[in-house]
């Protein structure tokens, strides 16, 4: 089974994946050459890209025109003596790791999800886990773009220095990405391992326990559900009774209920990084759909003390919930990625697809964790201010500078974009 991507006609998706997001563009392209795309940023007054569509808010969703860049050559270029590889932005990640893989390459990290795009990824910050691992965009060594007057403009990590940094985190609000360049390690093999009933007191002895770890709780019991362990091959296995859990005796999907056969592996069975770091294997579907997502990452210090602050709402977060997941993402130094400068946790909710059930919850949720500056997923549904993103951001300013100098027009501005950034 595949997501459930209505592309229309013309292979332009008309909505999101969760299909709260009905995209609101008047016009929709799909070149198939970097050309063909100068040509329509330069005849647009109002244009977004689209990935795979795998986002939850409006942030993307222009009112003009739409182009999918998927109609481009899927572009995969090894360099090995560089020790990066060169892609298409619309290339999916697991696509992307497939090809890697057999030529003995992998990524440090991914998603829990192979099926987003690379560019659409990197553009909101999505992360995997790991308290040594950045999220996806600090893979990034470089970029090509089409800018709002059509220009192919590339920036580079060590040419560019600050300002490739306040690039690569883009919203999708400086042009069209359309290579992308990233950071590759040797192949390597991975381990996953799910553990049940996590005593909250070893929350974060758990997150720093192995390569990538990923924590599920559905906010109703004391103990918190299950571990998934993603360590390295090479990693002996954990012992019986590893932090007070029990190891999981049949195989575990995240939400309870839903298929385990839509997971990847586990009980400890080894296989290639990208076959494990992802909680879903890439020719299944990640879930029902029928869902909506949001997450705040916080300073990894606080994590006891903002999970106390939630504590107290906990039966209302239950009542809309189908799962929560908690992830450790390293600091890096792009300006609006959510772990800018500060070694993270990354609180998940996903929650029932019932918009106006869930919005009451976000917002207290955002008011319990105002005092961590939660800094939201780009990606996901969220109501914060443009003052309190502002201050959960030191690098507010310079990239709202970035936004004028780049696209002084606002070709790439979308209602949410000027509510976050106002001109
Ligand atoms: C089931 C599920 C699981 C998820 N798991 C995770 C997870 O583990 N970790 C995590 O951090 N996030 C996760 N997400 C969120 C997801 O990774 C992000 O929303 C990501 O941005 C989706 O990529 P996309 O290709 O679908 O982008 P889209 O949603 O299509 O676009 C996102 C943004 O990128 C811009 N964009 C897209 N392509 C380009 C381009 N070529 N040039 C410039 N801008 C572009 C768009 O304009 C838009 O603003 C999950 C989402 C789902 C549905």
């Amino acid at each position: 089974m595949t997501t459930p991507l209505d592309h229309g006609g013309d292979a332009v998706p008309r909505r999101n994946w969760a299909g709260n997001v009905r995209y609101a563009a008047q016009r929709h392209h799909r070149p198939t050459d970097v050309d063909e795309l100068r040509r329509i940023v330069a005849g647009s007054r109002r244009l977004r890209a689209v990935g795979t569509g795998h986002s939850f808010n409006r942030l993307g969703d222009s009112t003009g025109d739409l182009v999918s860049l998927a109609g481009l050559p899927p572009e995969v270029t090894l360099d090995r003596d560089r020790g990066t590889v060169t892609v298409a932005a619309a290339l999916r990640y697991g696509d992307l790791a497939t090809r890697l893989h057999a030529e003995g390459y992998a990524l440090a990290n991914l998603a829990s999800l192979p099926h987003i795009s690379v560019a659409g990824a990197i553009a909101t910050g999505t992360h995997g886990s790991g308290e040594g691992n950045g999220n996806l965009a600090t893979a990034v060594a470089a970029l090509e773009l089409v800018t709002a007057d059509g220009d192919l403009l590339r920036v580079d990590r060590d040419a560019d220095g600050d300002t490739f940094a306040g690039m690569v985190v883009s919203l999708g609000a400086l042009g069209v990405v359309t290579r992308v360049t990233l950071d590759v390690v040797p192949t390597y093999d991975v381990r996953q391992y799910v553990h049940l009933g996590l005593p909250r007191a070893e929350l974060d002895a758990a997150l720093g326990s192995a390569y990538s770890v990923s924590i599920f709780t559905d906010w109703r019991s004391p103990r918190i559900g299950q571990v998934w362990r993603k360590q390295r091959a090479d990693q002996p296995a954990p012992p019986a009774g590893w932090l007070g859990t029990t190891a999981a005796d049949a195989p575990q999907h995240p939400v309870p209920g839903m298929p385990a056969e839509n997971c990847t592996p586990q009980f400890g069975e080894r296989g290639p990084w990208h076959e494990r770091l992802p909680h879903f294997r890439l020719g299944f579907t990640p879930s029902s759909g029928d869902e909506l997502q949001s997450e705040y990452h916080l300073p990894r210090a606080a994590a006891a003390e903002a999970l106390a602050a939630l504590d107290p709402m906990a039966d209302r977060i239950a009542a809309v919930l189908q799962i929560s997941e908690l992830r450790a993402v390293a600091a890096d130094g792009l300006w609006l990625s959510p772990n800018h400068e500060r070694d993270s946790l990354a609180i998940h909710f996903t929650w029932i697809g019932d918009e106006a059930a869930v919005a009451p919850v976000v917002a207290e949720v955002e008011q319990r964790l105002a005092p961590f500056t939660p800094r939201p997923h780009w990606g996901k549904v969220f109501g914060l201010d443009a003052e309190a993103v502002a201050a959960a951001w030191p690098r507010y300013r310079d990239f709202r500078a970035l936004l004028d100098k780049l696209d002084p027009d606002g070709t790439f501005r979308t209602d949410e974009l000027d509510r976050l950034f106002p001109r």
